[in-house]
């Protein structure tokens, strides 16, 4: 809460101070770029749309061209208007019928945005980029200076929004390295558009075209996402985990010594609980139990939905005795679970870890790991067995300790 009054007092009293005489021809140029924004984002509507559906972490905000445009080729209190404008604009087409984005949202945007566009045109200024006609290299140096601030204003400021209110790690609240180019792209595009309006306002307006563009690509990223993902659970589906798999498996083949884990494992009488609490609450089990397995393995181990109730969880350099760990850690976090009026939930998991299952496909560890599940279904349930080992099943409670 802090944070938030603070940035959007900040804003406030820098756009005070800031405040100054703006010619006629500014004017001009701050209607055609907020024109343009506007033009762009309504074009650009039902990909913002689906962006939000499908995205759970905050996403690059697709008007850094006309914000930054509005940086380099205005004054501040033009600038600081247009950043006004495109979030009002945006609150009006989106924010206003989304009860999750309350108004001090998009006004803390807004405010952000503001320092972004003060520091980014201040910097242009005491860099010599003025309303002249453009002066070649100078100006060069000056729009990479002020894109340089742009974005690390912009970036400073909502990471720290992101760490304090998200679980994320620091290099998630950065951005990925897509998300930085696509930001570094519209800054790019945005000088253009600032260059051409110092020749002639009008230049911006086949940018609108380049915008609507390069804002189609961001949906690349989120189709590949949500053709790598099982949307009942969020887990990686069964084609992306097999790749993930092979992956993994073909490096690990050529370090000498190390290992690889792969669980499948099976909910334990899934079908009564469908029978008896309804399909609804059988669909609430899985994403629990699919909470549970992404907590309870490593980072950079990889969990996938094989589709129904059955789950595969792959653990690059485990050997049987960290393998034994996860799986039991698994089996008692589920015991754990409570979903609504359902409890007592057990999984059967089947392991092989590789060399020691002496398969070099994934398919063949599969279907070893698959082998030895089915031994432990067929042992009574709720336990872990291990591929390569029917002689001696189950585990004894001393071997488990
Ligand atoms: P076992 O202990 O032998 O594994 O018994 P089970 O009942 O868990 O196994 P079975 O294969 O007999 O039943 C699996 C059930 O899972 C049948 C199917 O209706 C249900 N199922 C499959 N996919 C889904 C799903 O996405 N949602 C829900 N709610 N049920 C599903
Ligand atoms: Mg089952
Ligand atoms: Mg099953």
């Amino acid at each position: 809460m802090a944070y938030v009054l603070l940035v959007d007092v900040a804003a406030l009293t820098l756009t005070v101070l800031a405040a100054r005489p703006v010619s006629a021809r500014s004017w001009i140029t701050f209607a055609v770029f907020a024109a343009c924004a506007v033009a762009h984002l309504q074009a650009s509507q039902w990909i913002e749309r689906i962006r939000r559906d499908h995205s759970r972490v905050p996403h690059v905000d697709l008007c850094s061209i006309w914000i930054f445009a509005g940086a380099l080729a205005l004054p501040a209190p033009p600038a600081v208007l247009l950043v006004a404008v495109i979030y009002l604009h945006r609150w009006w087409m989106v924010g206003r019928w989304d009860a999750s984005r309350p108004p001090h949202r998009s006004v803390f945007t807004a405010s952000m945005m503001t320092l972004v566009v003060l520091a980014a045109g201040a910097v242009a200024r005491l860099t010599g980029f003025t309303d002249g006609p453009p002066s070649g290299f100078n100006d060069l140096l000056s729009l990479v200076a002020s894109g340089v601030t742009h974005w690390t204003v912009n970036t400073a400021l909502v990471a720290g929004i992101v760490l304090m209110t998200a679980k994320v790690h620091p290099r998630e609240a950065i951005g990925t390295a897509g998300d930085n180019l696509l930001e570094a792209g519209q800054l790019a595009m945005g000088g253009f558009v600032a260059l051409g309006t110092l020749w002639w306002p009008g230049f911006a307006v086949p940018m609108v075209v380049a915008a609507v563009a390069l804002h189609r690509t961001v949906l690349i990223h989120q189709l590949e996402l949500a053709a790598r993902t099982d949307t009942k659970t969020g887990l990686l589906n069964a084609e992306a985990w097999h790749l993930q798999a092979r992956m993994e498996l073909h490096r690990l083949a050529q370090q000498p010594g190390t290992r690889l884990g792969l669980f499948m494992v099976d909910v334990d009488h899934f079908k009564d609980i469908n029978d008896t609490h309804g399909h609804q609450a059988g669909d609430e089990v899985l994403r629990q139990i699919a909470l549970c397995l992404d907590g309870a393995v490593r980072r950079g181990d990889s969990v996938g939905r094989f589709g129904g109730e059955e789950f595969a969880v792959l653990l690059p350099g485990v050997d049987e005795a960290e393998a034994t760990v996860i799986a039991e850690r698994i089996r008692t976090q589920v015991h754990g679970l409570s979903v609504g009026a359902v409890g007592g939930l057990g999984v059967s998991i089947g392991v092989a870890v590789w060399p020691d299952v002496a398969e070099d496909t994934i398919e063949g560890l599969l279907a070893a790991a698959d082998a030895a599940l089915y031994r432990a279904k067929r042992s009574g349930r709720d336990q872990v067995q291990f591929a390569g080992r029917d002689r001696r099943q189950p585990w004894s409670p001393a071997e488990r300790q």
